[in-house]
């Protein structure tokens, strides 16, 4: 079988499809899988085993035979910790296949082939009765088909369809019940991943302000879960407006309903504020009595108990379809609308002296329809994209180089996606302004949002978009002029690793002949930076397990190892590290520079050296980002903002990700000494705009 997989070239800035063997799809899956970070989880796994002890144990008091559906087995994990507590058969369903053929590796090393069938299938295909896949049906139903949003991997849909055709009435199920909680907040800086804030400008002429259009101040934005580390987030940077309140629980115990419904409660708000923002979590009660309980509660909750880290589930940030200022004290009404795979939230006031039939007609207007974006800029800008455009600090940075470059009979053009730089080009003073926007998917043309925030500013015949790539740009395009000012943040929409964003370098090679001789391209550089660290728990998402409650898991192992080293590439992946903690061991250090100022050179771009250790630690991986310098004072950072003590901790840029290349050590295991030096080699491929690195402990 062959298969396409599109991918973006950062030369040209477009997606391109390439033709893949099957092998290729697998790798991917296994190499990013998160199965290597549920193995770690510890307090998952210790949990799951005491509530299938306990499940069994209540089985075999009722003089049954213990008969086991594990829906998802993966590894085979759950249906081994079954078949240990005295399971009379499982059956371990797993529709991926070289999960599937990896648990019946792991099942047999581990001597439980007698026990545990695993099927691979996915659960709605699985088929009951003496010529069946199963025998009879089973009356333990085990499974972890959750995400952080708990229902995001369909879960409702595979539990409704279990206990209509492959459980019996009133079986056991581990877990017996998931509860969702939820908290309503104000927070700046959560809120800036939602919403355009106006920028202040200041002009020769004045103030300016940058609005956003009407229509995005109302839009719902998009329905996407937006799931981040909250652990990570300080208490200084939002502020809780009401107490943890129970949204709602599904018990697995029963039919399940997978159609679309919604669950509402009172609140009280416990201080006055601007209701923004809906936390969420949830936990699960492994057995009925709820004393096994593992929770995804966030440090504020439970401030006593021992938080497990864990990136395969995390908390949700849900954005209200608009603020509220809500009064301490005051009724409101919070709803959570669900379909099968995706939960969005409506908050509604009380209104006066309501009474019963009043509440009856709230229900009536609660929302139903799943958050689709109106404005269309929840489309071209991504949440981080959003904190990005209003990072004012980020914007003066701009501004202020903008400012010393720009004179009023300055051409400029402006090449990044999604930018506001020719609005501001524009208010400090510049003649004509182009803004182009290279690249461009086929979901989605961004020349509507643009004219709807020209409206908004009164700017609809100040600034052109040009609609042609940079290599089809014409002279007309620019009334026949050049180009004296070249401008890009650069930021486009298709990078993955920091370093793509050097297609602004390869579209300024491709105008080069539309640029006046005194041409200021800004930024005029940037550099690749790079870091040795330590993580504090994201090595773990590449670590292999070995043993997990007792249950070789080698195999598994292995099998992410193989999928690393595939074609025997091994590649830096992106990570948003502020959400990551880790410790430098190393200084930063500028290993390559790119010249703006002259088009890309023909020949790599390659460099050779090696970095001291100077602090004590594990060395995980090497950190890689990018630095844009705008003028000779002043660079953008996309990765480390600051180092913040001698101990090592670093500050990250909360709104990009970095690129972590981790080291074979952690990949491998094997025991090093203590390093005192990393040599690396790194190559910047101009034909490819791909980056190889090679690192020696
Ligand atoms: N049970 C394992 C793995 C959990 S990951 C453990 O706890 O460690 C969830 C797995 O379920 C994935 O491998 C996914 O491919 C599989 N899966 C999800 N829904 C499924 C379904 N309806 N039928 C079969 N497999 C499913």
């Amino acid at each position: 079988m062959k298969i396409f997989c599109g991918r973006a070239n950062p030369t040209t800035g477009s997606m391109e499809w390439l033709e893949e063997g099957e092998d290729y799809d697998y790798h991917q899956e296994i190499a990013r899988s998160r199965y290597a970070d549920m193995l770690h989880d510890k307090d998952r796994n210790v949990k799951y085993y005491q509530g299938i002890r306990a499940a069994v144990s209540r089985v075999k008091e009722r003089g049954e035979k213990a008969i086991v559906l594990d829906i998802g087995t993966g590894t085979g994990l759950l249906s081994m910790m079954a078949a240990s507590a005295g399971a009379d058969f499982c059956y371990a369903i797993e529709v991926f296949k070289p999960m599937a053929n990896a648990a019946v590796k792991i099942v047999e090393k581990n001597g439980f082939s007698d026990k545990i069938k695993v099927i691979n299938k996915h659960s709605t295909e699985v088929t009951v009765g003496p010529d069946g896949d199963m025998q009879c049906r089973a009356n333990i139903l085990v499974t972890e088909l959750f995400d952080t949003e708990l229902i995001g991997e369909g879960a409702l849909p595979t539990y409704e369809h279990a206990h209509k055709y492959l459980v019996q009435e009133g079986c056991e199920a581990v877990p017996h019940r998931a509860t969702v909680y939820v908290q309503l907040v104000e927070s700046r800086r959560m809120w800036s991943w939602k919403k355009l804030f106006p920028v202040h400008v200041e002009a020769e002429d004045g103030e300016k302000i940058l609005v956003p259009p009407s229509e995005m101040e109302n839009c719902p934005g998009v329905p996407s879960v937006c799931d981040i580390q909250l652990n990570q987030m300080p208490s200084s940077d939002f502020s809780t407006l009401s107490d943890v309140v129970t949204m709602f629980s599904v018990d697995f115990s029963k039919p399940v309903q997978s159609a679309s419904t919604y669950y509402r409660v009172q609140l009280e708000p416990v201080k006055s504020g601007k209701a923004q923002i809906v936390l969420s979590w949830w936990d699960i009660d492994m057995d009925p009595s709820g004393m096994i309980n593992c929770t995804m509660a966030p440090y504020w909750v439970k401030p006593t108990s021992a938080l497990q880290w864990r990136d395969h589930w995390m908390q949700c940030v849900y954005f209200l379809p608009r603020e509220e200022q809500v009064l301490q004290g005051e009724k409101l009404y919070l709803t959570a609308c669900r379909d099968e795979y995706s939960v969005w939230y409506n908050l509604q006031k009380a209104r006066e002296g309501e009474n019963k039939a009043g509440e009856e007609e709230h229900k009536a207007d609660v929302c139903v329809e799943s958050p689709v974006c109106r404005c269309r800029a929840h489309l071209l800008w991504n949440r981080p994209r959003f904190g990005e455009l209003n990072d004012q600090n980020r914007t003066r940075q701009y501004i202020e180089s903008l400012r010393k470059v720009l004179k009023t009979d300055s051409v400029c053009l402006c090449i990044s996606d999604g930018s506001l730089l020719p609005v501001l080009a524009h208010y400090l003073g510049a003649k004509q302004v182009q803004g182009m926007q290279p690249s461009r998917t086929d979901l989605y043309h961004p020349h509507e949002l643009w004219q709807a925030f020209f409206k908004a500013n009164h700017l609809e015949d100040k600034i052109k978009i040009i609609e042609a790539r940079p290599e089809l740009l014409k002279p007309s395009h620019l009334e026949d002029k050049k180009i004296s000012v070249l401008v890009g943040e650069p930021f486009f929409t298709t990078s993955l690793l920091p370093w793509h964003n050097l297609y602004f370098w390869y579209a300024r090679t491709a105008v080069s002949t539309h640029l006046a001789s005194n041409v200021t391209v800004l930024p005029q550089s940037a550099s690749l930076h790079m870091m040795i660290v330590e993580f504090q728990d994201l090595w773990r998402i590449r670590s292999p397990c070995g043993i997990c409650e007792g249950f070789d898991v080698q195999t598994m192992d292995d099998m992410i190892k193989d999928s690393l080293n595939f074609r025997e590439s091994k590649e830096a992946e992106p990570h948003p590290l502020w959400e990551y903690p880790c410790k430098s061991l190393s200084e930063p250090e500028e290993v390559l520079t790119f010249d703006f100022t002259k088009p890309v050179p023909q020949h790599c771009l390659s460099t050779e050296g090696s970095v001291k250790l100077l602090q004590k630690g594990k060395s995980h991986g090497a950190v890689l980002w990018m630095e844009y310098h705008l003028a000779a004072d002043t660079s953008v950072s996309t990765g480390l903002m600051q180092l913040s003590n001698e101990k090592g901790n670093c500050e990250w840029n909360p709104h990009c990700k970095q690129a972590v290349y981790f080291f074979s050590s952690v990949i491998e295991s094997e025991i090093l000494s203590d390093p005192t030096a990393v040599t690396y080699a790194i190559n910047f491929d101009t034909k490819t705009g791909e980056i190889a690195m090679d690192f020696k402990l």
